[in-house]
């Protein structure tokens, strides 16, 4: 049997990784500025995950959310200590989308509306809710088209207003920095005007930190710039370091009964090993602070490239963007200076999602390299030019 055939694929077969670097078979390394999608966060194969995974498995990996799990409430708990929402509870799945899913399912269990709000270049997921809140008409099937979702520009209060006052959406969505739409960010001002929107109009304002969270914006949440209250914040990828664990975290206005929702992988003693050993590592190796550290070291580097367009994001959460589209310049970046880079839905913009243990020096080759590829594509578009 062949593999089904949707994912274009680069010549590279990653075989084993550490920290910042991942290594072919041949030994051959990689500087990792990508983390398979802002998933490695705190480093590949650090020795506390390895020894948590490890351990966990060989005592018992799984068993169903039938029975007592008391990793499950020391999972809560940490996150609630670390992220400082401590009044939230916590629900557990398998991913990103089902997060999403199940948040914009809750919220509509809980208002009894059935519209979705969410915005411009958002992407929040594959399953059936979750990729009809994303704005890209490719990847929503007739099945998804049937869900009633408006999308609406950031900062545009005036608009959401016009929709909320109708009294028929059940959630408004939001990555408060988008991360596949190409890593743009609405205000303080506009996040509270949606909050104090929803809370008018009684409709569930969920920040989906899938990509965000876990400490990649600098501060745990990248809503908690702002300082919002959300009814829901989604969260995975980072959570687990490639383990995949999501999961929900629900303010108390919104109640719980047996079998409102539900799953078999979710929440499994391995996935909380897993969480739990992240949470850990993010706290021992003050990897908050590193995000917000490396941040201004990449500005400083970013700042001096006259080839740039803007700098977006913040964190470790971040986009290059150009005048011309970066397919070419992120191959030769991948093939001849062996660094991973991620694209978006913007064609012009390389996205940056290292680890968050990155160092300086992980700076000093990225630009090293970036200014000689630069320099490569003007000889080729000068000599072209010429002849
Ligand atoms: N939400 C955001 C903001 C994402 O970036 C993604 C994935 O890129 C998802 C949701 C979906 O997550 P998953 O791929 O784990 O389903």
């Amino acid at each position: 049997m062949s593999l089904f055939d949707v994912y274009p694929l680069f010549d590279v077969t990653p075989d084993h990784a550490k920290d910042v670097y991942v290594y072919d078979a041949q030994g051959q390394s990689y500087l990792d500025l990508y983390g398979g999608h802002a998933v490695i966060s705190i480093g590949h194969s650090h020795p506390t995950y390895v020894e948590a995974i490890t351990s966990q498995v060989s005592k018992l990996g799984f068993y169903s959310n039938a029975i007592q799990n008391p990793l499950q409430k020391q999972l809560s708990e940490k996150l609630a200590t670390l992220s400082g929402c401590e009044d939230y509870h916590l629900f557990l799945c398998s991913s990103g989308a089902e997060a999403n899913e199940n948040a914009l399912k809750l919220a509509s269990f809980h208002t009894q509306k059935s519209r979705v709000l969410a915005f411009k270049n958002s992407f929040h997921g594959r399953t059936s809710a979750a990729v009809a809140a994303t704005d890209n008409a490719k990847i929503i099937a007739p099945l998804n088209a049937q869900q009633k979702v408006d999308f609406v520009e950031f900062e545009d209060l005036e608009a959401v207003e016009a929709i909320l006052s109708k009294n028929e959406t059940c959630a408004v969505i939001i990555e408060c920095i988008q991360g596949v739409g190409g890593l743009d960010q609405c205000s303080t001002e506009f996040c509270k005007g949606l909050e104090q929107l929803c809370k008018m109009y009684n409709t569930v304002l969920i920040a989906d930190e899938v990509q965000s969270g876990f400490g990649r914006s600098g501060d745990f949440f990248a809503f908690q710039n702002h300082h919002i209250t959300p009814g829901i914040i989604s969260i995975a990828k980072g959570m687990g370091n490639g383990f995949p664990v999501g999961g929900i975290m629900i303010h108390p206005d919104i109640k719980a009964s047996h079998g409102l929702l539900g799953t078999t992988f979710g929440g499994n003693h391995l996935a909380c090993a897993a969480a739990l050993s992240v949470l850990e590592v993010i706290e021992n190796e003050n990897l908050m602070d590193n995000a917000k550290a490396r941040y201004q070291t990449f500005l400083n580097h970013a700042e001096a490239v006259s080839e740039l367009k803007a700098i977006k994001g913040r964190g470790l959460m971040l986009g290059l963007e150009f005048n011309f589209p970066v397919a070419t310049l992120r191959k030769n970046l991948l093939y001849k200076q062996r660094i991973f880079t991620g694209s978006s839905k913007n064609p012009n913009l390389i996205r940056i999602l290292p680890p968050l243990s990155i160092k300086d020096m992980h700076w000093d080759l990225f630009f090293e390299a970036l200014h000689h590829e630069l320099q490569e594509i003007k000889l080729h578009t000068t000599t072209n030019t010429a002849t």
